[in-house]
């Protein structure tokens, strides 16, 4: 009897221990749906997940092949034994290093041979092979651009080649990650053929807040992770920011600040704080409703000529003023205006400076009923404060078309136009892009000449 209940245990032990399903391999998204896995100077690191449902994952072998031989890059065994087998269904994870420097690649072609078993009797086993593409030699950056000026909260361009397909490339102001720095792309120059190769336009800005005589160079990274830099002749002008103050009254607290921290959940028992946190709090959260509209922008140039400022429109506030904010004597929060205040009658025609698309019409808290236009090539304009908006998102605008009326929505004291500019995330001061002896030798000058 008790000779019976062995022989099968045995009977049943040998069922599982010899099952004849192979291991499974899962390697991660990019290596699997990438016809080639490309690797560049950095090297790069290959994750898998391998299991086993019968007996459990036994062994793991990677192996590089490549012109001068082969190097194993993982060599694995996992726990289980002959008669227990391993850890069935547990699933693993193991990562390969191709590190072209570390193991003395050249730039080609390469296999990555992976090996796995199971602890079956049976031995089951599975191979796969992930083609392997080594490039190492950064792309070339040629730029065509001489001797630029550019000003601080000013915009510039640059006209370049890269000698091969990039997965980003354009101008760099500053250190990567550095506060006040910013990366703004470039655009084929001739977006008619759909190619990647050829002359490239990068339009880019000085913010505000840029480190003091930014380094301002291309950059473009190949498609492996390859990364190249080119610097061209450039001035940077410094300039001082105006300073401006604003004292809040009781009117404006109750009017505008009010309902504004109200929508945005900000408590208004103490005005002055609900005031703080308005100006900066829903101040940021409206900026980033703004650069994820701008962001799809038009790949060619959609502006023509200058910018036009508001037609009989006084300037009653500048770029870039550096604006501390009072109730009474006691300062309560601290902005940069980034645009121009432009007054004319109250609920003025409003009209598109330059032609382009609409990328964002309505309701955006301190900025009040707003319109913003894609210009192409990463440049926008913004209108603000409108008290009545007739231009839909989507819809392409000529210059000097209506848009709505001036009003005093949002954060503003009296009728008047907020009027923005962008280039990339970066706003820029206007006055350049209103001048017509500016656009033309500064932008103009590195675009195609346009169809009559
Ligand atoms: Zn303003």
């Amino acid at each position: 009897m008790g000779l019976a209940v062995a022989a099968i245990a045995a009977l049943g032990l040998a069922w599982v221990r010899a099952e004849g399903d192979a291991p499974s391999l899962l390697s991660d998204e990019d290596a699997r749906d990438a016809l080639d896995v490309l690797v560049g100077a950095d090297g790069r690191e290959i994750t898998f997940a391998i299991s086993d449902a019968g007996s459990g994952v036994r062994s793991v072998v990677a192996v590089l092949i490549h012109a001068r031989g082969e190097d194993t890059l993982v060599e694995t065994t996992y726990p289980g034994s002959w008669l227990f087998g391993g850890e069935s269904g547990q699933s693993f994870e193991f990562a390969a290093v191709i590190d072209p420097a570390e193991q003395k690649l050249r730039d080609g072609d390469a296999i990555l041979s992976v090996e796995v078993r199971d602890w079956s009797w049976r031995e089951n086993s599975m191979r796969e092979e992930i083609s392997v593409r080594v490039d190492t030699t950064p792309p070339r950056v040629t730029v065509d651009t001489g001797l630029s000026y550019v000003k601080r909260g000013g915009s510039g361009s640059v006209r370049y080649e890269v000698s091969e397909p990039t997965a980003f490339d354009g101008v760099q102001v500053g250190p990567v990650d550095a506060e006040g720095s910013a990366f703004f792309r470039g655009f084929p120059v001739d977006s008619s053929d759909g190619s990647t190769r050829g002359a490239r336009i990068a339009i880019f800005a000085v913010p505000t807040d840029a480190p003091h005589q930014a380094d301002i160079r291309v950059v473009a990274r190949d498609t492996a992770g390859n990364f190249a830099t080119a610097g061209w002749p450039i001035v940077l002008k410094e300039r001082t920011l105006p300073q401006g103050q604003v004292t809040l009254h009781k009117k404006f607290l109750d009017d505008k600040v009010t309902p504004l921290a109200r929508a945005d959940r900000i408590p208004t028992d103490d005005l002055s704080a609900a005031f703080h946190l308005v100006n900066t709090q829903l101040r940021s959260s409206n900026e980033k409703t703004l650069r994820a509209a701008t962001r799809d922008t038009a790949g060619k140039a959609l502006f023509r000529g200058a910018f036009h400022q508001l037609r009989n429109s006084m300037v009653t506030s500048r770029f870039g003023e550096d604006r501390r904010y009072f109730i009474g004597t006691k300062r309560v929060s601290r902005a940069t205006h980034f645009g121009y205040d432009l007054a004319a009658t109250a609920r003025a025609p409003i009209t598109a400076s330059n032609d382009g698309r609409v990328v964002y019409s309505g309701e955006l808290g301190i900025y009040g009923e707003c319109i913003v236009i894609d210009h192409g090539l990463g440049v926008a304009s913004l209108y603000g404060h409108l008290s009545q908006r007739d231009a839909p998102v989507g819809v392409s605008v000529r210059k000097d078309e209506k848009l709505g009326l001036s009003g005093a929505t949002g954060l503003a004291g009296g009728d008047h136009l907020h009027f923005a500019m962008l280039v990339g995330e970066t706003y820029v001061d206007p006055v350049e892009w209103w001048d017509p002896k500016w656009v033309k030798s500064h932008i103009e000058v590195r675009l195609p000449a346009p169809s009559p």
